[in-house]
């Protein structure tokens, strides 16, 4: 970027939350079933039936609302957002709209340097729409069909305010959001599946002003790359044309990710007037405060608080703290190693450098079918420490472990693993490596001292690597200088 601009950008995040049943309905909201298996006449929007409000979903919104600091609306009701959609055959959406769950939280978020408060404006629920399948490319689609499988699935929308600076710091805010309300298990946090996705709003102002500038919708991004790359492709675009003082439209812009680039969708010109009036189906919500304090009484630890801990009690460095931190399946399984084997920082290594390369993913259920249990781990981790086998071999033990199941020292019982610190046995092997290598012997002599890795190194390929180092080395200082 080549002109004194500053980037303001402000996130809108939808989180289906992970109720059995729809917003207003009976319905199950499971993903993936055969289309339009899972409708009503109230989801499907038909003449003359009612909507009731789903308890469960309120109650998420209002553990997502104190995580955030936001104050909870004890009065609060919904509203019919108007608009013509085809997945739509109410042609409105119950949302919230003057009067939202919840308001003016804060979110904690560190992209690189120190860490940033961005506030959040407002946390209200709605309704999904249906969605449209195309035969074909949507323009010369043969047919388009409607499943309203979706139609009526709760969200959970959460606007920040415009503090966001850089396409980092988003990026930061939503990983943020999104460990909270795994965390809180009010949202599975499926990108993919589209249980979380955002829209950006995106400007450039002059530094330092005050005024903002022409403002920019980015529609519907599904995962952290795209949010991303998108924003960082709105501010390059913005600043150069403001730099040949081009005026820029406000409009709705599509990120297409195989182009690299936003294109136009809608111009604000046309915006919908969404003729908001309060849902007359359905009465305002009068929640109970006790109610609300019941609800923030039983808040877990979160993220934040937890990364805190983890450094302190456990001695663990902020980025191990801030990984281990991220999921709370992960967090909780590194916490019974930790505490079982009494070795935290050697946890904290093996689960980040071993334990995640072997798992499929680093979400709640991945964790919970780990075939390496915490007390198994902590278990090779013991054979480790006493001695018996050395760190290169646990490495195997630990593979074969994630494969059969078993604990470790059946494994090292059974194929022999035990590691070799006998000086008698060792020093016949060290014998014969420096008969072996002559010439490595003189370099050594020669003052390279690179010599001597490379002989012990040979010491452990000739006992498959079962010889322990700290005997390897001793020997090969008492016998180099005589040979
Ligand atoms: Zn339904």
């Amino acid at each position: 970027m080549s002109g004194p601009y500053e980037t303001v950008i402000g996130l809108e995040v939808h989180a289906q939350l992970r109720t059995r049943t729809k917003m207003f309905c009976g319905c199950s909201t499971g993903f993936g079933a055969a289309p339009n298996t899972q409708t009503c006449p109230v989801c499907q929007g038909n003449p003359g039936s009612l909507p009731v409000i789903n308890k469960r979903a309120i109650e998420f919104g209002i553990r997502t609302a104190l995580a955030l600091g936001c104050t909870v609306n004890l009065q609060n009701r919904f509203a019919r957002k108007h608009y013509f959609y085809p997945d739509m055959p109410k042609n409105y959406q119950i949302s919230q709209y003057e009067e939202p769950l919840a308001e003016h939280g804060t979110l904690e978020v560190a992209a690189g340097g120190a860490p940033r408060v961005i506030g959040i404006q407002r946390l209200h629920l709605e309704e999904d729409v249906g969605k449209l399948v195309h035969e074909g490319e949507f323009a010369t689609a043969r047919a388009s069909h409607v499943d309203y499988n979706r139609a009526g699935v709760p969200l959970m929308e959460i606007v920040s305010k415009p503090d966001l600076r850089s396409p980092e710091e988003a990026g930061a805010y939503l990983r943020a959001l999104r460990a909270i309300v795994v965390y809180l298990g009010v949202c599975d946090g499926n990108m993919e599946e589209g249980s979380l996705r955002c829209d950006a709003n995106v400007s450039l102002r002059i530094a330092g002003s005050d005024v903002l500038g022409t403002k920019v919708e980015i529609k519907n991004l599904n995962s952290f790359r795209h949010v991303q790359h998108a924003l960082e492709y709105e501010v390059k675009r913005q600043a150069q044309a403001l730099d040949v003082g081009e005026r820029l439209t406000q409009e709705t812009r599509l990120w297409d990710p195989e182009r690299g680039r936003t294109v136009a969708m809608r111009s604000k010109e046309f915006a919908h007037d969404y003729r908001y009036f309060p849902e007359p189906d359905l009465p305002p919500l009068d929640l109970a405060a006790t109610e609300v304090e019941r609800l923030r009484g039983d808040l877990p630890e979160l993220p934040a608080a937890k990364r805190v801990r983890f450094v302190q009690a456990y001695g663990l460095s902020p980025h191990e703290a801030e990984l281990l931190g991220q999921g709370r399946g992960l967090a909780d399984y590194f916490e019974a190693a930790a505490r079982e084997s009494g070795k935290p920082k050697a946890v904290a290594n093996w689960v980040l450098n071993e334990l995640l390369r072997e798992l499929p993913g680093d979400d709640d259920a991945a964790v919970a079918a780990c075939p390496i249990t915490p007390s198994r781990l902590a278990g090779l981790l013991a054979l480790i420490d006493d001695g018996t086998i050395s760190g290169k071999i646990a490495k195997d033990v630990f593979e074969k472990m994630f494969r059969s199941g078993e604990d470790a020292r059946a494994i090292v019982g059974r194929e022999g693993l035990t590691q070799v610190a006998d000086t008698d046995t060792l020093a016949g092997v060290v014998d014969q490596v420096l008969a072996q290598h002559a010439k490595v012997v003189e370099d050594w002599r020669n003052g390279k001292k690179a010599a001597l890795g490379f002989l012990v190194g040979q010491v452990m390929k000739s006992t498959q690597g079962k010889a322990n180092p700290a005997v390897v080395n001793q020997l090969l200082g008492e016998k180099l200088p005589k040979v």
